[in-house]
């Protein structure tokens, strides 16, 4: 396990798509020209993943005419990418480094315990048998982090300032009576509900308005824990880099220190831990990423690093104590990033929720309104569940090929899928390499399995039968120690 070479390599920024001119002059096109017209065309046509480099290299031919790329320069680089599925020994994962510890202070739903284990970190768990269709439990977010996409329409009055549901205005009655008093004192936000603006008002006015902090200590103290000013640009700033995460724990870290009862923070801090810098070890060594990194934004270690910096240097300013007495360090900011990224969901972050692991055939699945978050989320048992039974749910598109699956579960949670419906779909796909006689290294599968059963240890998701008939296979769950089971 090692982070690609290309991390320190300088290298320009080229965009596929800005590829205008289809010009007949041969070129030699860039690595990264490369990489990125592999993954393209593997996200135009995900059954081309699982193509021989024979045949990929002629698809990059027919699609860059122009260029000038043998075979061998293709596999090299998918190689050095980590995105050849027969390498998966040679993948970069993290799943080792995310820490999590027992959650202080979580008051369970009655049908399910927490189980910490060394391995696999916190797992939720079935406490009785729980039928199809059952709500398992619901829950309002912890966090709630207002869609930045919308933020110019939430300025602008015309998106809730908490939830982001679109206000329709009437022009017409422009006035105080159609708002209800759901407006802002102070700016020109609104919220779509009471419930919106009674959960959203105390951090708005710390946030936006530099209300004075009751959690500010000592009144003659004239720093604020919370700078309003430095929140707004920071703001501006995470809009205009599209950067959800920096925007998402200024927030969290505000609603942290505005926590009176300090809880929030010893429960976020509990949870999964990672750095984005080891994140961005795995991003980089899959020279792009899917779906929840909006794809295709390529940056090279160089930029990363000034992008974060100057990231940091936005949350400092917006939190100056923490900043000061050492509470806030670089180090600490890249955690709360990593962490936040790995456990948000459509944004926010659910206490409960954020203990449910990843299966790519889960036996819930989780309703969120996005519409009306303060409705918050239901988990709800998607098949039979026995009790004691691992309740998982899944973190990527199950519609998705299994290479894809796994390439966005390791780069964006660090680990290799095990689980049976990856185990059956690759079966398939080399039952039906081998009929159409392509070639493929037999060993493949066995090592990808193999990998995976590495990394996750033998875990519930190798273990479980997806059929409840018989009995279930040893339980090789508590095999390993666990270190913590909620009552
Ligand atoms: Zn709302
Ligand atoms: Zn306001
Ligand atoms: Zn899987």
């Amino acid at each position: 396990m090692s982070s690609p070479e290309s991390s320190t390599e300088r290298t320009e920024i080229v965009k596929i798509n800005d590829y205008e001119e289809k010009s007949t002059e041969p070129i030699i096109p860039h690595e990264r020209q490369i990489v990125d017209a592999v993954i393209l065309i593997w996200k135009k046509d995900p059954s081309t993943e699982s193509l021989g480099i024979t045949k990929l290299h002629a698809l990059i031919k027919s699609e860059y005419p122009n260029w000038s790329v043998s075979e061998k320069r293709v596999k090299t680089l998918l190689k050095k990418f980590g995105l050849l599925s027969s390498a998966s020994q040679e993948k970069f994962t993290y799943a080792n480094e995310i820490k999590s510890i027992y959650t202080p202070d979580i008051e369970l739903p009655p049908k399910v315990h927490i189980v910490l284990t060394s391995k696999r970190g916190k797992g939720l768990y079935a406490k009785t048998k729980i039928s199809k269709g059952e709500v398992i439990f619901e829950e309002s977010q912890l966090f709630n982090v207002p869609p930045l996409s919308k933020l110019k329409l939430i300025q602008s009055g015309k998106a809730c300032a908490y939830c982001g549901k679109l206000l329709q205005q009437n022009s017409s009655h422009a006035g105080i009576s159609v708002l209800k008093g759901l407006d802002c004192n102070i700016c020109s936000e609104l919220w779509c509900s009471q419930s919106c603006k009674r959960a959203d008002s105390e951090l708005h006015n710390v946030l936006k308005h530099n209300v004075f902090n009751p959690n500010a200590r000592g009144s003659s103290n004239k720093k604020k824990q919370i700078d309003a000013n430095a929140f707004l640009e920071l703001q501006e700033y995470a809009e205009k880099e599209q950067w959800n995460a920096l925007y998402a724990v200024a927030i969290v870290y505000a609603s942290i220190l505005n926590d009176k009862t300090g809880v929030k923070g010893k429960q976020f801090r509990a949870m999964a831990r990672v750095s984005q810098a080891t994140r961005y070890k795995a991003i980089n060594s899959s020279a792009g990423s899917f779906d929840t990194f909006n794809g295709g934004a390529l940056f090279v270690q160089e930029q990363q690093e000034v992008l974060w910096n100057e990231g940091y240097n936005k949350f400092v300013k917006v939190f100056p104590i923490s900043a000061e007495n050492g509470d806030m360090s670089f180090d600490e900011f890249m955690y709360m990033m990593g962490t936040y990224n790995i456990n948000n969901l459509d944004s926010c972050i659910y206490l409960t929720q954020s203990h449910l692991n990843h299966n790519c055939n889960p036996n819930t699945s989780v309703e969120t309104s996005l519409t009306n978050r303060v409705d918050g989320l239901k988990v709800i048992a998607a098949r039979e569940i026995r009790s004691g039974e691992e309740l998982t749910t899944t973190y990527v598109n199950p519609a998705h090929t299994v290479q894809q699956r796994q390439r966005e579960l390791r780069v964006n949670w660090g680990f290799i899928c095990g689980c049976q419906k990856c185990k059956d779909d690759l079966q398939i796909q080399q039952r039906r390499k081998s009929s159409s006689g392509a070639s493929k290294d037999k060993a493949s599968i066995r090592d990808m399995l193999a990998n995976a059963k590495e990394e996750v240890g033998d875990g519930i998701d190798l273990e479980i039968p997806t059929d409840y008939n018989g009995e279930r296979r040893k339980s090789v769950r508590f095999d390993e120690k666990v270190i913590a089971v909620s009552k």
